[in-house]
């Protein structure tokens, strides 16, 4: 082996049209590959449903591959991802926990088209759901593409400050997961427990303190340092919070969509070379 052959170019965060990506399983295994891919994990949003044929792609491109998924998670009134990374995507209580947390999707999903007439958008619920390719899965990202295309808003993030996100006049709340379930479901199922994107919430740094302390106390190990949704700046952030609470540290792009990506799936900058990658002893 020469030198080349052991440097590990991860991914480990995307989305497929199982959940609200654009590209089903297969199509973001090839793109991962073809973008320099070597270590690779599918994690959509609250379902396992596409491991198998990512697994089974990437095995054929001979890409390595972890199954994952993104846990919706409630804590302190907002919403946290939890990423779960080499998990055993039979699990049954992983499983059955991750059925219930989408249980409550369309109930929501309806109730979103309803306060979005009232904002003056038409049609809505109809016209997320025909962005959606799996019926289980509804998620905000189907509304937004739909207002985005429909010409209501100029980009997926204007959605969000107007419409959907926190504290808008469209956005219903959920209680997700907790944070205990998700990362008990995660290391019962074999796997590694990882909090997403932490630059994305809105949280004072009393808050963040106790979200790094609780989740290393219930066994969570992991956080996400270069992440698509991260800056330059929130890059070096997270990795000295990585040091400072002794996490691993994860990486990947959050990919959904060609046309949405401002980090493509394998283009992030490597982790910094201190920290332990959440990847490093597996086989
Ligand atoms: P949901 O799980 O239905 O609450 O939808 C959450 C999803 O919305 C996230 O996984 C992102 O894909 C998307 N999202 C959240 N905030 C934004 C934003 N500001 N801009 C674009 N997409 C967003
Ligand atoms: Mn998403
Ligand atoms: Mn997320
Ligand atoms: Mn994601």
């Amino acid at each position: 082996m020469t030198e080349e052959d052991d440097i590990i170019i991860a991914d480990l965060h995307c989305h497929s049209t199982m959940s609200d990506g654009v590209l089903p399983p297969q199509e973001v295994a090839k793109r991962a590959h073809a973008n320099g891919v070597t270590l690779w994990a599918l994690t959509d949003h609250d379902i396992l449903d596409g491991v198998p044929a990512a697994r089974a792609q990437a095995k054929e491109l001979g890409m390595e591959f972890v199954a994952g998924v993104e846990v919706s998670v409630t804590w302190s009134g907002h919403t946290v991802h939890i990423v779960g990374l080499n998990v055993d995507d039979t699990n049954t209580s992983l499983v059955d926990g991750l059925r219930r947390v989408r249980g409550g999707r369309t109930e929501r999903a309806r109730e979103m088209g309803r306060r979005l007439d009232q904002m003056g958008v038409k049609d809505s619920y109809e016209g997320a759901l025909s962005y959606v390719s799996n019926p289980a899965l509804i998620s905000r990202t189907h509304f937004a593409r739909y207002l985005v295309d429909q010409g209501y808003s100029p980009s997926l993030q204007a959605v969000f400050s107007k419409y959907l996100g926190d504290g808008c006049p469209a956005h219903v709340p959920m209680q997700w997961a907790s944070l205990e379930q998700a990362v008990t479901w995660i290391r019962g199922a074999g796997g590694r427990a990882v909090i997403a994107h932490p630059g994305r919430y809105n949280y004072s740094p009393a808050q963040f303190d106790a979200l790094f302390e609780t989740f290393r106390e219930l066994g969570g190990e992991g956080i996400e340092v270069m992440t698509g949704s991260h800056t330059p700046e929130q890059y070096r952030e997270y990795a000295e919070v990585a040091r400072r609470y002794g996490f691993l540290a994860s990486c990947g792009s959050d990919f959904h969509s060609p046309r949405e990506a401002r980090i493509d799936l394998g283009h992030l900058p490597p982790l910094p070379e201190d920290l332990t990658p959440v990847w490093h002893d597996w086989q």
